[in-house]
């Protein structure tokens, strides 16, 4: 068990902000909704909660496969930082 997102697909507008904000590439858009398409990529730590405006996305504690820590090593963090700054002058 650990915190993982889940996605209220009934909220869900399909607007991206989240998969782009996932520094892990753990979201994808579908059909027109993001989904947790790689939860071992999902570190729990939220940066789509922080972009989402609809309230879509939130934690809980569920059987998941283990975070995959090896992903951290092929994170840009410097664009990552980049990518959330513009999404927070946007909101
Ligand atoms: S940021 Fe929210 S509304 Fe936009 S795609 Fe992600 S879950 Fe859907």
């Amino acid at each position: 068990m650990r915190k993982i997102v889940v996605i209220d697909q009934d909220k869900c507008v399909g607007c991206g902000k989240c998969v782009e904000a996932c520094p892990t590439s753990a979201l994808i858009l579908e059909d027109g909704k993001a989904k947790l398409a790689f939860e071992e990529r999902c570190d729990g730590f939220g940066s789509c909660i922080a972009v989402c405006q609809n309230n879509a996305i939130r934690l809980e504690l569920r059987d998941a496969k283990p975070f995959y820590w090896g992903i951290l090593k092929e994170i840009d963090f410097e664009k990552f930082l980049e990518k959330l700054e513009k999404h927070w002058k946007l909101g």
